[in-house]
């Protein structure tokens, strides 16, 4: 067995112990390479349950976040998903193993390239991926049976435009941050036009910041959504 494997085993067994109980969310973990999605001088620390960084001021999520999220979600085959903060694709490498199709939107465009070039390595070919300001949603895709934001929305609540692209039926999660600075994961599930939130746990995220970091928003915006 690899250095790799060990090290992964042991994360899987304290996230077990952490209380997430989802095979298939486990065996995703389990079937990622979390070092490939760090950079290197951080290798070492790629199996410990902690957020890195990942360059332009970001993180790849602590391990355990990611498996937590990805739980909330409950994601199966038949889901169409979007994820707004790709970042090293870490997070979308997983999600892709779980669901049909996920779409992923990152402002900074030398994040995605990187990310993309992972994925294609990792031979996961069921996303796709713009260089945009995710707060925005995905228009011309909606609605989502699942959306993730890995970024912290300032509060009350996460934005309408991007909440409003969720399907009846379909589950939110994204962090929030308060007006007393604390960040909260929260999960919005939709029932026809009532949304219910639920507040799973304090967290800590990069914030959600508007507009593409160099200047072009390449999503073709075919279809509005009322706002809420
Ligand atoms: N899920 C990522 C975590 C990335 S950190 C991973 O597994 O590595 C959050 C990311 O959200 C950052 O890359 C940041 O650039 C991005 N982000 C912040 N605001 C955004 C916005 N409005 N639209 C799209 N991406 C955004």
């Amino acid at each position: 067995m690899s250095v790799w494997e060990a090290r992964k085993i042991r994360l899987v067994m304290e996230l077990r112990q952490q209380g997430i109980a989802d095979t298939a969310v486990l065996g995703a973990i389990e079937r990622t390479p979390r070092e490939a999605f760090v950079p290197a001088q951080f290798h070492d620390k790629a199996y410990d349950n902690i957020a890195l960084p990942i360059g332009n001021g970001q993180t790849i999520s602590q391990p355990y976040i990611v498996a937590l999220m990805t739980q909330a979600l409950c994601v199966d085959r038949s889901h169409k998903v979007l994820e707004i903060g790709t970042g090293s694709g870490y997070q979308t490498a997983i999600l892709a193993r779980l669901c049909r199709r996920i779409y992923t939107i990152e402002r900074i465009p030398e994040l995605l390239r990187g990310a993309e070039d992972l994925l294609h390595k990792l031979r996961i070919r069921n996303y796709t991926a713009a260089a945009a300001d995710g707060t925005r949603g995905w228009v011309a895709q909606a609605p989502f049976a699942r959306i993730i934001v890995t970024a912290a929305a300032a509060a009350p609540l996460p934005p309408a435009e991007l909440v409003n692209q969720l399907d009846n039926g379909g589950i939110m999660v994204c962090p929030v941050t308060r007006e007393d600075r604390t960040q909260h994961l929260i999960k919005i599930t939709r029932i026809l036009d009532q949304f219910y939130y639920e507040d799973l746990c304090p967290v800590r995220f990069v914030p959600l910041l508007p507009d593409v970091e160099a200047a072009m928003n390449i999503i073709p915006e075919t279809k509005r959504i009322a706002s809420a």
